[in-house]
């Protein structure tokens, strides 16, 4: 593949180029949201400028090309993802919706009391809190596959966990707060030996990684947009069509039904059976162009890029005496959290900011993984495909600099 020419693509982000305090900006926060290329927000102004409308039920020519355009970008995600049908992929506001999708939709109905739900110490909240919910609703449990100090999932736990064939194994694909990647084909094969589907997290895999689901083989894949430069607000729940076919609706209102009486109503077809209500649908075109755009550049020269930068910052940051990272699994995307003797994370992050430094400081959504490693909060520098070098050696600069304020 050809290499990334990161100036070249540097170009494409209006953010990018001002400056913080007086500082170039160095945007190492991707992790918590990534910045939007001009092709997505091209995407998004031309729909507002051009064809606004609702859409579905219009006969007029703007809601006509409204639709096309919103059924058109569920065809590109269908298509970044690998989805088998165009029926699978439904747009929701982002990984968190998704998740609670399927917790209330898939899970609910099927669990009962004494039956467990299983998770990682790695998760996010919102792959943890919609799951805790449904359990206090049916008398489920939760359990959770232990982490490992480097931060990788402990197999032999998931291994003790899976045997007892919980309802449902619900992983992130990638760890925001250290930047663990998991095997998740391995977990999918061998919950699958057990009789268990799989929900994956994958916030923190599509901007990084090629995700082909069907390669993957899990059951449910929730995405969020803003992660991976596009809109906020919008995001993929995939799951299996035989699942969703079987899942009643989460909410109701308009779009979802084919029929309403006032005492009962039928569902309309998939996907459209779990959009209730007017969609996000400038949301969606601009996701469409970002996979637009991911593809442009090609994931393999991204994904090169952005290991180049981990390897940098890496060396970079274990060169400062009295910094240690925290997550040092060999399989990781391009994410530190690392802490600094005697410097508050937030402290840290506070110091970094007036060098025009952005990372992120807190415990990123992740308490149970914190109070594991014994830490209330780390800092976190997230990089994506347009970061470069002398951002890395602005971070490491304005490490050494709040060490000689704060330390
Ligand atoms: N899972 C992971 C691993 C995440 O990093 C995030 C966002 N920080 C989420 C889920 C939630 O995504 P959203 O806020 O877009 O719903």
């Amino acid at each position: 593949t050809q290499p990334l020419d990161v100036a070249a693509v540097r170009e494409d982000f209006p953010i990018l180029h001002q400056s913080v305090q007086g500082k170039p900006l160095a945007y190492l926060d991707n992790a918590a949201t990534s910045q939007k290329p001009r092709q997505v927000i091209e995407a998004v102004d031309h729909y507002y400028r051009m064809d606004n409308a609702n859409i579905h039920r219009g006969v007029h020519t703007l809601a006509e090309r409204a639709t096309q355009a919103y059924e058109a970008a569920r065809e590109r995600m269908t298509r970044f993802i690998n989805a088998a049908s165009e029926e699978e992929v439904i747009f929701l506001r982002g990984t968190t919706e998704a998740i609670n999708l399927v917790a209330q939709s898939w899970a609910r109905p099927r669990l009962e009391p004494g039956d467990e739900i299983l998770i990682t110490e790695l998760d996010h909240h919102s792959n943890i809190v919609p799951w805790q919910l449904v359990c206090e609703q049916t008398g489920a449990k939760i359990r959770a596959v232990s982490v490992k100090e480097n931060g990788e999932l402990d197999l032999d736990s998931f291994e003790e966990a899976i045997a007892r064939r919980p309802r449902l194994f619900a992983v992130g694909h990638v760890s925001n707060a250290l930047g663990t990647i998991n095997p998740i084909k391995h977990l999918v094969e061998r919950a699958h030996a057990h009789g268990v589907p799989v929900l994956v997290d994958g916030a923190q895999a599509t901007p990084h990684m090629a995700v082909d689901v069907q390669a993957l083989g899990c059951d449910f894949y929730a995405f969020s947009g803003h992660k991976m430069f596009g809109p906020t607000g919008i995001g993929v729940l995939w799951a299996r069509r035989e699942l969703l076919t079987e899942m009643p609706p989460w909410q109701g209102g308009g779009e979802m039904i084919k029929m309403v009486r006032l005492d009962r109503s039928i569902w309309n077809d998939l996907p459209h059976k779990f959009e209730a209500g007017t969609p996000n649908i400038a949301g969606a075109i601009g996701l469409a162009a970002a996979a637009d755009y991911i593809e442009s550049l090609g994931i393999d020269a991204i994904g090169a890029w952005e290991n180049e930068l981990l390897r940098y910052a890496t060396v970079a940051l274990e060169a400062i005496p009295g910094v240690r990272i925290i997550g040092t699994s060999e399989k990781k995307s391009s994410v530190i959290s690392f802490v600094v003797d005697n410097v508050h994370p937030h402290d840290l992050g506070t110091i970094l900011d007036s060098d025009g430094v952005a990372i992120r400081a807190g415990h990123h959504c992740a308490m149970p993984l914190m109070e594991k490693l014994d830490l209330v909060a780390t800092a976190r520098a997230s990089m994506a495909f347009y970061n470069t070098q002398e951002e890395i050696d602005a971070l490491a600069g304005a490490i050494r600099k709040a060490q000689e304020v704060l330390g």
